[in-house]
């Protein structure tokens, strides 16, 4: 049996009887052969794109997806089978390139909030001039290119995140929902290259957190059970988790797109997961990630980060179409092999 997408049904079957009940109970997936027929004029180029045309003529699809959530991912053989990682050849010189940086000079060129700014060793807070939600801020690191990353300086990201966070709650005299997102280059969603992560405090509980609470409460509801912690147990018997430092790292079986990794901590504040969240993107950097989407938020007594790769920087391409926006995810890379790797 191959560890892979692809064998998901061989995989399936030889869980235990408990461990199979629960994949069940969770999940759905079909595997399927899409057929075509190629003409002896594209052989050639077939060959050299897939290795054979019987490959291409028989293609393996396996389409899953989450009876809870509706997360659904379509993975193709095809394009599965392909190395996980890249080998980046794209020249990262422009993320060096200072000169007219904004972020360089934050306490200049950055709105502050009213309650003035929060400053780590490392990173400093500032107002978001467009804001998206009433409370929405950035933390300016103080290196100005996003892909230098170690573990204090991330640890110090998250701590002067949580510092802000605390303004806002005393400003606003409650709690609010706390949302990190951090966009990593313009695949991403980036509009400034310098190093830098987004929080939002939002009164109103953002629509797909709320259907994630909704969910887990349902099913503590109907099965007696921690969803969370049931999707942790389903994907360790599929051996597509890992733990680290208490942190419980899933390899994700319904990736929203590309290498998608969930992690679920006990932990009471985003910087005690500082170690997980840069081992992780550590291993993204092995592997040629050059830009990525990453949220922490909180989930009942959870915090849960999820961190996806959005693509190389010089496709021109989308990675999401209408497909991911209206349908289910194409994903490309297999979360058996992500598994290995990192
Ligand atoms: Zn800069």
């Amino acid at each position: 049996m191959k560890h892979e997408i692809t064998e998901l049904d061989k995989n399936v079957e030889h869980l235990s009887l408990d461990a199979k009940e629960l994949f069940n109970r969770i999940y759905t997936f079909e595997i399927s052969i899409g057929t075509l027929g190629i003409p002896v004029e594209m052989e050639t180029w077939v060959k050299k794109m897939f290795g054979s045309v019987g490959r291409v003529e028989n293609q393996r699809i396996v389409s899953i997806k989450n009876k809870f959530t509706g997360d659904h991912s379509l993975f193709n053989q095809l394009r599965t089978d392909r190395p996980i990682e890249a080998k980046s050849a794209f020249v990262l010189e422009e993320l060096k390139e200072k000169r007219s940086c904004l972020f360089c000079m934050p306490e200049k060129q950055t709105p502050a909030d009213v309650f003035g700014r929060v400053k780590g060793k490392y990173c400093i807070t500032a107002g978001n001039i467009a804001k998206y939600d009433s409370f929405h801020s950035l933390v300016i690191f103080k290196e100005h290119n996003p892909m230098e990353l170690n573990e204090a300086w991330i640890e110090d990201y998250l701590r002067t995140g949580e510092r802000w966070f605390e303004e806002v709650f005393k400003v606003e005299k409650k709690e609010l929902q706390k949302f990190f997102l951090w966009n990593c280059l313009w695949r991403s969603g980036a509009s400034i290259i310098h190093g830098h992560i987004q929080l939002t405090a939002s009164r109103m509980r953002y629509g797909k957190l709320e259907v994630l609470e909704k969910v887990a409460a349902d099913y503590k509801r109907e099965f007696n059970s921690d969803y969370i912690d049931d999707l942790y147990r389903v994907h360790k018997s599929l051996g597509l988790a890992k733990e680290n430092e208490g942190e419980k790292i899933l390899f994700f079986v319904t990736p929203i797109k590309e290498k998608e990794i969930f992690v679920i901590s006990r932990a009471r504040r985003s910087d005690e997961m500082a170690d997980t969240i840069y081992k992780l993107l550590r291993g993204y950097l092995g592997m040629g990630v050059q830009s990525f989407n990453l949220a922490i938020f909180q989930l009942e007594d959870y915090h849960i980060a999820r961190l996806v790769d959005r693509g190389p920087l010089d496709a021109k391409t989308s990675d999401i179409g209408a497909m991911e926006l209206y349908a289910a995810s194409v994903v490309s890379s297999d979360p058996f092999k992500l598994a290995k790797v990192i």
